[in-house]
């Protein structure tokens, strides 16, 4: 065999395994596709009312969980899992493959090109990202740009997508959003119009709003969820340390909620986090340090977090803190009438 037609192998070899890689289909599948694998309309309906709107939530459920759904008995709900497993890729698969799938991954622009170098482009889609800091460090205000540029097509580092946005706190502003919009020279109306919003009063109802915002992503193509403050609520909800496992289990529930989410829908989730001064004997030699709270759940949940802190004046500083791919490096951005911006010197 001579070099072209080894190269003709290799190129045909190529193209099968790209057809390969066509054939695999995308998720999320709406729940409703499990009928064609014989579960009846009326426990689809059942499996939808629980807040299971994809065949990849049922997948990605303990079993324990789904029995706890009323009228569906424990032989339907083994034959539900099958079916679903069936659909959904649940086994091992070769790092060459999942380097192909993580070449889908997109990251969504921060705004500012010092802070998405250090990202690696921007905030990254199907994880977690937290984003903690004291007071007026930016949070709010990086969560706001997030929801202009995730409408971005692609190539100018957006998602194509739209925003989801829970607020806790109550500080959530439409007009910084036009503003934000001008800039990216998009029309104002239409970015309001791809952003839902929903304030959260409670953890309970923060929780819930979870179920609608799942059903809302199986319509229609969402590139981002922000939580802005995830932890807000639960400070107030519970209190005291007799509560505190109380609080952590729920918080805990509530996180792994949000994951699923990145994971059947692949959205970008940003969540922000208050932080605390630690008052322990080190304080003593290095002055108060804070920390985000939340504790090790909170740690464990996000993918990557996100410190940030006050510069001068306008300025602020990003430092990654953990990520399964970054290095622990710092930014500096600026934030500006048009949202999170580089530092103009
Ligand atoms: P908190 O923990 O209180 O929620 P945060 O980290 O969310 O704080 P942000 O609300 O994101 O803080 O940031 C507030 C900062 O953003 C303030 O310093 C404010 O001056 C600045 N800021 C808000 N709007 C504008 C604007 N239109 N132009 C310039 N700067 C602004
Ligand atoms: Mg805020």
């Amino acid at each position: 065999m001579d070099q072209r037609q080894r190269n003709q192998q290799e190129q045909q070899q190529q193209n099968n395994d790209d057809d390969q890689l066509d054939d695999i289909q995308h998720g999320p599948f709406p729940i409703e596709q499990l009928q064609a694998s014989g579960i009846a309309a009326i426990d689809v309906k059942k499996l939808k009312d629980a807040g299971l709107c994809t065949v990849e939530s049922v997948a990605y459920s303990p079993r324990k969980e789904l029995l706890q759904i009323k009228g569906i008995s424990e032989a339907k709900v083994d034959k539900i899992i099958e079916a679903a497993s069936k659909l959904v890729p649940l086994g091992f698969t070769s790092a060459g493959q999942l380097h192909a799938q993580r070449q889908e991954i997109i990251q969504i622009s921060s705004g500012s090109r010092e802070l998405d170098k250090i990202l690696d482009g921007g905030i990254e889609t199907g994880s977690i990202t937290e984003l903690y800091g004291e007071f007026r460090s930016g949070k709010t205000q990086l969560c706001h740009t997030l929801c202009v540029t995730c409408q971005l097509p692609l190539d100018q580092g957006g998602g194509e997508g739209k925003a989801m946005y829970i607020d806790a706190e109550g500080t959530f502003r439409p007009q910084r959003l036009l503003q934000i919009a001008d800039r990216f020279g998009l029309n104002g109306p239409d970015v309001l119009e791809n952003v839902a919003y929903a304030r959260a009063y409670n953890t309970d109802h923060q929780s819930r709003l979870l179920l609608e915002a799942a059903s809302m992503m199986v319509e229609t193509r969402f590139a981002l969820m922000i939580v802005d403050s995830a932890t807000a609520l639960y400070r107030t909800d519970f209190s005291g340390r007799g509560e505190l496992s109380a609080r952590q289990m729920h918080l805990a529930k509530f996180l792994r909620s949000l994951q699923k989410l990145a994971d059947e829908f692949g959205v970008a989730v940003v969540i922000t986090n208050q932080v605390v001064a630690q008052v322990d004997g080190s304080a003593m030699f290095s002055g108060p340090q804070i920390k985000p709270i939340g504790g090790n759940i909170m740690a464990h949940a996000s993918t990557t977090r996100l410190a940030l802190r006050k510069g001068r004046g306008e300025e602020r500083i990003c430092k990654v803190i953990s990520s399964p791919c970054l290095a622990e490096a710092e930014a500096r951005f600026q934030i500006s009438t048009e949202g999170v911006n580089d530092v103009k010197d």
